[in-house]
């Protein structure tokens, strides 16, 4: 056999799913049948190095050395907020920064409950510019590979030692604009033998790519969420330039007409920016817009930022919003600001230094 001389003619074998890695194990001449103990040793164990792999055969061991590699990702910095939010810097071999953020679920009596949510990024920058979000102000650099994603659950959950129960794809980037590394990384999350979420707690959050939203609907299982932010097209269009290539009509069209399992809703994110969208007019025209969607509304109250002049509402108008489509029967939550003090919440991904530094 060859053998490669540099990592490019190497395979990253974490960005296969459970087939790819038995074709790739038939490819190197080895049994199909030993795919599935490499892949769990991979997505289970956490291996860095073929070597670890001590369920298979040294010869195997040899060819997936000379073959392949396993890629796992550089820890830049990790910064703790006060309220328990924890962020992750990645540094990508392009020289790019990416981040996940640990959200420790509190109860409403103020004590930490088991949910621990990981917030995964995409993209490094993101290409949809949105006006409000500074991560839209890098632009796109460049697409995570399958392995890129997958790795953050994984590696984070190594590194605090416990077990992630909720993913949710609403860090930098837009998910659906890097659809196949998306979907071989949520498989990997997904399967029994890898990272083994439950499709429910999974939510692929996207700014309304609808060709992608249905073909989504149709691969995976998993919650979808929808960046709504405004209430007429006009209003959309000036802030999220992704409204003048799909509109708003024909998102909500999509929406109601997807194929969902029974008992999944379709979440509605609601950033709220004072003075533009948050009118009792605007929470109307959302209960009109959501008609015959099976939805749920999350508001997000606008993290402000030295970048921008947008303003947060005051709790009393959030309240007022919340109450009008609560009564009226829709499902409707207000996202707690976490982790502002490590610029981790909604929005001010991608904003780079931060105080309080651990490694
Ligand atoms: N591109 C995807 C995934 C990113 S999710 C999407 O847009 O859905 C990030 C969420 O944070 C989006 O709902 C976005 O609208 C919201 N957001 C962006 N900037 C924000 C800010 N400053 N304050 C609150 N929410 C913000």
């Amino acid at each position: 056999m060859r053998s490669p001389s540099s990592k490019d003619q190497l395979v990253d074998i974490k960005s296969l799913d459970l087939s790819g890695v038995e074709r790739f194990l038939v490819s190197i001449g080895e049994p199909k049948e030993r795919g599935l103990r490499v892949y769990k040793q991979l997505w289970q164990k956490g291996v860095r190095t073929f070597d670890e792999m001590n369920t298979i055969a040294k010869t195997t061991r040899k060819k997936l050395n000379e073959t392949a590699y396993i890629s796992f990702l550089e820890v830049q910095s990790i910064f703790d907020s006060s309220d328990g939010t924890k962020k992750f810097l990645w540094k990508l071999p392009s020289g790019g920064v990416v981040e996940s953020v640990l959200i420790p679920d509190e109860n409403r009596d103020g004590g930490l409950s088991d949910r621990l949510t990981l917030c995964v990024s995409s993209q490094w920058g993101c290409a949809m510019k949105c006006s409000f979000c500074l991560t839209g102000d890098l632009g796109l650099r460049g697409q995570l590979s399958a392995a890129q994603i997958a790795n953050q659950p994984l590696q984070v959950s190594q590194h605090i030692d416990k077990r992630i129960t909720n993913i949710v794809m609403m860090g930098m980037g837009e998910p659906l604009h890097n659809y196949q590394n998306l979907i071989l990384s949520l498989r990997n999350m997904l399967h029994n033998d890898a990272l083994n979420f439950s499709h429910r707690k999974v939510t692929v959050s996207t700014v309304g790519l609808v060709p992608a939203i249905k073909k989504l609907a149709q691969d995976l299982p998993v919650n979808i969420a929808i960046s709504l932010n405004a209430t007429t097209e006009e209003q959309r269009r000036q802030v999220m330039p992704i409204t003048s290539k799909y509109s708003m009509a024909e998102l909500l069209d999509t929406c109601r007409n997807l194929p969902l399992p029974a008992g999944k809703r379709i979440t509605f994110e609601y950033v709220m920016m004072a003075g533009f969208n948050d009118s009792l007019e605007d929470a109307q025209r959302i209960f009109a817009l959501l008609q015959g969607i099976p939805s749920k509304v999350n508001l997000i109250p606008y993290n402000e930022n030295p970048n921008r002049t947008i303003k947060r509402p005051t709790q009393e108008d959030v309240k007022q919003f919340q109450h009008y489509l609560v009564s009226r029967g829709l499902h409707c939550s207000v996202r707690t600001t976490r982790g502002i003090d490590i610029s981790a919440a909604c929005g001010q991904l991608g904003k780079g230094k931060t105080p309080s530094v651990s490694r």
